[in-house]
This record gives structure tokens, C-alpha cells and sequence, in this order.
């Protein structure tokens, strides 16, 4: 495909056309571009709040509402373009449904009622069932600075136990395989790094529908070989040099059998790795129970495609290994993000320009939460279970080290379980809405509604805030100021640009007023008046850690547009930051040298039968964000995507008597969506069917099964079995 070819069609795909170097929205009917009047006094620079690419862009504002979107051609993601999403987020700021009023059972009430209702109702809860009974469900939505600050609040004001967030829904795979191959969390690329590659694999990753500004960095190299593994022929898959469709859990037998190859034909130079990398040999004698073949069967990947791409992997000067949710929502996603770690370093892709494995985030700052959350791990990467970290952090906090927790305490679908058994009696749930988003809807449902008390921080109304005894009404993109982390580990600003409405107020001065409320604002955040006395903490936290932050400065950011950690001070790193990890091989294991981890794939456990002979997999469409909390109040995106639907092999569509636009009833053994509508297409393979997961109405995640990663906790909500039948159209 040329080049030319290829942007053109890219453009098509994702909705939008060229103008001159940018993109200009066009409505369906390409009439050209469509705004309102978009002329601003002035414009505020910021970066995108949808997905992690992290594109800058101006928003411009009139008389205090924001009117406009443009990309920011100076900023280093995007030199300017924005995504469909991108273009149109201004009209999220002030769309219908925001929440302007703090709610106690429905009413209106004062910020002074409701939160003497959460410290009141929790405080209850604690002290007559113990620091086990309140949990706290965050997100990787708000600024590091209020990652950093919630932490604090939860774990040492509040004492909580059990604290998590939604980016363990779609990231913790990552998270979890970087520690077990490198010692840390964080990504080892950049990029650049996917323009600079001869090779380009993308595992899992819809990048045109899912991180579309990243899509003209693979496709700007015209000589690269661009090969996209996934099991329907995606918009991304459309545009590859090479598509391997894999079978559904067949990525572990396909890299095993990659590997396969590698040795066979003497295409890893595995002496010169062991001093790098230790468990070479364990690898291997794993690896001599696979052959090619095998591998080939249990992947669906014919042998000559398997060893092609072998090859080219192998015979690459430089390759790119990235991946997304197609690697991550999977029961066995830390072991695949294991073995793609691993070969990168068995093939020496790491560390140098255009070679990385690389994870692609969801969410525009879920790497901020990992860095200063205290979710995963304490601020910094500190291990809870890692004597030196505690005393270290003990410390720099002037706190009695007893005080920090001795582990993570329950993951997401943990605290779901323990809600469901009344362990957990209170929960606080912050920018997320997991009736929407949580695998096996029922079960979610029935455990929020057996809560004693419920406490929903959100900007939007939506299904989790409906059925809130207290809804705390707060700011959103657009209205506060910070930071976010792309998935480059590149920090860039977020700036209010508008006031927020009503009563609604930044989750920073929420969580603020609830712990003066509390009565542990003095200790915990003596003098902080804003994010910046945040940020100011974290730097001085961070320093010496992986994601050292602390030659970083919100003036660092605006001059370089933006700063990569690790960034420490005094140190000699250019003014944007580190572009690459381990470029001395040195990783952050014990001894210095990463690991590599044999795996074998396990049988699906919900997979096809009579009863229900399909297999689904759920994803999403460039159009929406999440469960349209925001993309479905904007009515472009909401007039390119209005409606869910599922996607169904002709030949399967032929026996079961459907045609495209029919409703149809699909059923798993957890629950059923009603009535769906049907598209017709090859972009599934026979027998499996595709559902987008942002809809509350025809949810897919009623259909999905709650079985999750051993090690991450990230749920499997790729792969479950269903029945499709035809219903009469009412
Ligand atoms: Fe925003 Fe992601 Fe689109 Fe960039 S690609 S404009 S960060 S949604």
C-alpha cells in the first residue's frame, strides 16, 4: 500500500478528512466543515482527556464558555491533529446532564450536608466494622496531583484497606508484566520509537479506532512492515503489511511459536542476552515442548504466515512490540505481556531507538495513577511489601512507618466480591461508572444495591450516580488544572479554561474540604491551596524512583511541551525528558538483569457450546469514550455512532436466517442484550461475534464473564460464549 494510499484511507476510516495539514471535521454526508461560530477571547493550552496519547490542543473560550478545539501545532504527540473525540470535546463542558448540586437520597442539599453524610456514614462503618468495611473505586481521569492527594487522604487519613481503580480494567496486565520482566512498571518506548522501526508489531491494538492520533506515527515510515495481530480484520488490520488473525487465546501459542522460529533459525544471539536477561534456560526448555506446528494450530495462524513474521521480527535492524487491551483484557494478560517482553529481549529490542516493547494506556492519565496513586503499588513504585521503600517514604513524610499498609489490599473485582459477601458496607466511587463498565453486569448490580452506603463523585449524571445515597458533584476536563501522563511517560499540563457550573467543584478541592472534614487535613496537606502544592510534594516524593519527577517543573512542561520521566534534577537529560528506558540494560530486578518467564496458554473457561455456540468479543469504536458518559452527549459523535450493534459472520448470519439491520436477542450464560442490531461483515471471523461496550442500553458487559488474571485482577472481556437469535422488530 503507498503512502498516500494508506493516509488517505486512514482519514476515511476514522471519520475525518485532510485539511491542508490538519484534520477537518465533515458530517456523513461530506459537506464540509461544520461549527458553529468559533471565534474565542482567548485560547488555553491543555492536553486531550479522552485516551493516552495525550494530544495537546487550545481550547479556545467567549465569555466564559469554551467554543472551540484546536490541536496545538507546537506539541510533540501531535503537531496539531486531533481525533474525531478530540476535535469536539469542548462541547462536553457544558452538554446536558452535569451534575451542579451535591445529592443526599436524591435531594439537593449543601457541600457542608453531603459530606457530613459520607464522613459520617463511613466513620460509622469503620468503627463499628473495622477499617475492612469502606473501599474506595478511583479512576485514571483525574490530574497526578489529585491521584497523589486521594492516596494520602485514603490511605493514611481515612486508614482505608482497600483502594483501587477502574485502570485495573484495562492496564494492570501491563502494569503486572513489567514488574515480573523488569522489576517496575513503566513503558520502555516511546513514540518516536514507532516511526523510527523497521518493524512494527501491533498486538491487540486497535490503534485507528482506539488511540487514532498514533495511527500517522506507524504509517509515516513508508518503509516499515506494519503487522497487526487480532482476531477481526479491524480498521487497524486494514492497514497492515501483514495480518495475523489469531485465534481467540491463541497470542500465547503464537509468540511461543515466534520464538520457535527465532531459535531454529539461529536468529537470537542468546549469549550475549544472559548477560542481561536471566531465565534464558528455563525458556527454553519450555520452549522445546512447541514446535511450529503446534504452534500454528493452537494460534490459527497457518506455519509460512508464522514464520514470515518470525523473520522479520528476527532479521529487524529495529522492532516495535506494542500492545493494548487485546493483549491486557485477558485471564492469562500478564503472561502475554510477559512473553512479548521477552522478545523483545531475547531479540534486543529494547532500550535503543525504534525498538521497544511498548503497552499502549486506556485512559488519558492511568499512568498517573500508577506512578502516585498508592493503588498498585505506594507512590513511586514502592513496593508495600519492600522494607528500604517503606522506611524511605516513612520518612520523606515525617509519619511512623506502621502507618503505611503492609499491601495493596483488595484489586477492583475484589472488593466487588467482598461487597457481594457484605465484608465491604461503604464504597466512594470517583469518575467511573461500573455499571456500565464491570464484566457480568447482574452481579454488579445486586453488589452496589447491597451497600450500606454509596458515595458517587462524578461530573455527569450517569447509572452509578442514579442509585448514589450521596453524589458529589465535580469538575471535568476543561475546568481544572494539573497534570497528565501519556502512555510515552510524558507529563504534560491540563488547564481550566472555564469555571465549573454550579456548585460542582475540582475532585482536588473535594478531596481537600473532605479531609478537613475528616479532620486529617493539617497532617496530611499542611498549606496546600492547589494542585501546584501537590505537584510540589510529588516531586520531592518521586525523586530517585523510576518515574523520578523531580527536575520537572510546570514551566519544564510548557517550554518543552511536555517532560518524559524519569527527569531528575540536576540531572543531564535533554529538556523534554528521557525518551527511553534501559538504554544501559539495567533494569530495576534485583542483580540488574530482566527476566524472562516461559507460559503456556490455559482452555477458555466460558468457551462455545450448543447452548451457546458463539464466541463474543467486546471493544470499541473511535466515535465513543468509555460508556459515553461524555461522547454520548455530543451529537456529532452521537449521530456517527447512535446506536450499539453486533457484528456477525455471513455464513453465520445465513444459518441463523439474519440479515443486516435485523434486531437480534444475544444470551450468555450470565445474561442476555434484548435486542441488538446486526451488521453483516467479514471483519469477524465465522463463529465469532463483535459487541462495542459502550452503551448502557444493550450493555455488553451483561453478556461478559467475570473471570479475571490471577495476577493483575484485569478481567477477561474479550472471550465468553453466546447465542444470537433473530427477535421481531417491534
Ligand atoms: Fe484525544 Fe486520544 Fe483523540 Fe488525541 S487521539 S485527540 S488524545 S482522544
Amino acid at each position: 500500500m503507498s503512502l498516500t494510499r494508506a493516509r488517505r484511507g486512514l482519514g476515511r476510516l476514522l471519520g475525518v478528512d485532510h485539511g491542508g495539514d490538519r484534520y477537518a471535521f465533515v458530517d456523513q454526508a461530506g459537506r464540509g466543515p461544520v461549527s458553529a461560530s468559533r471565534a474565542a477571547d482567548h485560547w488555553a493550552r491543555t492536553t486531550c482527556g479522552y485516551c493516552s496519547v495525550g494530544c495537546g490542543m487550545l481550547v479556545g473560550v467567549r465569555d466564559g464558555r469554551a467554543v472551540a478545539v484546536e490541536g496545538d501545532p507546537d506539541h510533540p504527540v501531535n503537531r496539531g491533529r486531533l481525533c474525531p473525540k478530540g476535535l469536539c470535546e469542548h462541547q462536553m463542558i457544558h452538554a446536558e446532564g452535569r451534575l451542579t448540586q451535591p445529592l443526599v437520597c436524591g435531594r439537593p442539599t449543601t457541600w457542608g450536608d453531603a459530606l457530613g453524610h459520607v464522613t459520617d456514614g463511613f466513620k460509622e462503618l469503620l468503627e463499628r466494622h473495622g477499617p475492612e468495611s469502606v473501599a474506595v473505586l478511583s479512576t485514571g481521569q483525574l490530574v497526578t496531583e489529585e491521584f497523589y492527594a486521594l492516596g494520602k487522604l485514603v490511605r493514611l487519613g481515612m486508614g482505608l484497606r482497600h483502594y483501587d481503580g477502574n485502570t485495573t480494567l484495562c492496564m494492570a496486565s501491563a502494569a503486572s508484566g513489567y514488574k515480573l520482566s523488569f522489576g517496575t512498571d513503566g513503558p520502555p518506548g516511546c513514540y518516536d520509537d514507532l516511526a523510527l522501526a523497521d518493524v512494527v508489531v501491533l498486538w491487540g491494538a486497535n490503534v485507528a479506532d482506539n488511540h487514532p492520533l498514533l495511527a500517522p506515527r506507524v504509517l509515516g515510515n513508508e518503509g516499515q512492515t506494519l503487522v497487526v495481530v487480532d482476531p477481526r480484520v479491524t480498521k487497524t488490520a486494514m492497514l497492515a503489511d501483514v495480518h495475523l488473525p489469531v485465534r481467540p487465546r491463541g497470542d500465547i501459542a503464537l509468540l511461543n511459536g515466534i520464538l520457535v522460529v527465532l531459535l531454529e533459525e539461529g536468529l537470537v544471539d542468546l549469549e550475549s542476552r544472559r548477560a542481561h536477561v536471566e531465565g534464558i534456560d528455563e525458556l527454553l526448555a519450555h520452549l522445546a515442548g512447541w514446535t511450529v506446528g503446534r504452534a500454528a494450530a493452537e494460534s490459527g495462524i497457518d506455519v509460512e504466515a508464522l514464520r514470515s513474521v518470525a523473520r522479520a521480527i528476527g532479521r529487524a535492524e529495529r522492532c516495535v512490540l506494542a500492545w493494548t487491551m487485546g493483549v491486557n483484557h485477558s485471564v492469562q494478560g500478564t503472561e502475554t505481556v510477559t512473553l512479548l517482553n521477552s522478545l523483545a529481549l531475547l531479540t534486543g529490542n529494547i532500550g535503543r531507538p525504534g525498538a521497544a516493547p511498548f503497552s499502549i494506556t486506556g485512559q488519558c492519565n492511568a499512568m498517573g495513577t500508577r506512578e502516585s496513586g498508592f493503588t498498585a503499588s505506594m507512590p513511586g513504585y514502592r513496593g508495600y511489601d519492600n522494607p528500604a521503600h517503606r522506611a524511605e517514604l516513612a520518612a520523606l513524610w515525617g509519619i511512623d512507618e506502621a502507618r503505611l499498609p503492609t499491601d495493596r489490599g483488595r484489586a477492583y473485582p475484589d472488593i466487588v466480591n467482598a461487597v457481594m459477601s457484605r465484608k465491604i458496607k461503604g464504597l466512594w466511587v470517583i469518575a467511573t461508572n461500573p455499571l456500565v463498565s464491570f464484566p457480568n453486569r447482574g452481579t454488579l448490580e445486586l453488589a452496589l444495591r447491597n451497600l450500606d452506603v454509596l458515595v458517587v463523585q462524578d461530573g455527569f449524571e450517569t447509572p452509578t450516580t442514579a442509585i448514589a445515597d450521596v453524589v458529589l458533584p465535580a469538575a471535568v476536563w476543561g475546568e481544572k488544572e494539573g497534570t497528565f501522563t501519556n502512555s510515552e511517560r510524558r507529563v504534560s499540563r491540563v488547564r481550566a479554561a472555564v469555571a465549573p457550573p454550579g456548585e460542582a467543584r475540582s475532585d482536588f478541592d473535594i478531596f481537600l474540604a473532605l479531609a478537613r472534614r475528616w479532620g486529617c487535613a493539617e497532617e496530611l496537606f499542611p498549606g496546600w491551596a492547589g494542585p501546584e502544592d501537590a505537584f510540589a510534594e510529588w516531586r520531592r516524593v518521586s525523586a530517585g524512583r523510576p518515574c523520578d519527577y523531580s527536575g520537572i517543573t510546570w514551566e519544564r512542561i510548557d517550554a518543552a511541551g511536555g517532560v518524559q520521566w524519569p527527569c531528575a534534577e540536576g540531572a543531564e537529560v535533554p529538556l523534554g525528558g528521557t525518551p527511553r528506558l534501559y538504554t544501559d540494560l539495567v533494569f530495576n530486578r534485583p542483580g540488574g538483569r530482566a527476566a524472562v518467564h516461559p507460559v503456556e496458554p490455559r482452555p477458555l473457561r466460558d468457551a462455545p457450546r450448543p447452548e451457546f455456540p458463539l464466541l463474543l468479543n467486546t471493544g470499541r469504536t473511535v466515535e465513543h469514550w468509555h460508556t459515553r458518559t461524555k461522547t454520548g452527549r455530543i451529537p456529532i459523535l452521537e449521530r456517527l455512532a447512535p446506536e450499539a450493534w453486533v457484528e456477525v459472520n455471513p455464513a453465520d448470519a445465513a444459518a441463523l436466517h439474519v440479515k443486516a439491520g435485523d434486531w437480534v436477542r444475544v444470551s450468555s450464560a450470565r445474561g442476555e442484550v434484548e435486542r441488538i442490531r446486526v451488521r453483516v461483515t467479514a471483519i469477524v471471523r465465522r463463529g465469532e461475534v463483535f459487541i462495542p461496550f459502550h452503551w448502557d442500553e444493550r450493555c455488553a458487559n451483561r453478556l461478559t464473564d467475570d473471570e479475571f488474571d490471577p495476577i493483575s485482577r484485569e478481567p477477561n472481556y474479550e472471550q465468553c460464549a453466546v447465542r444470537v437469535e433473530r427477535v421481531d422488530a417491534l
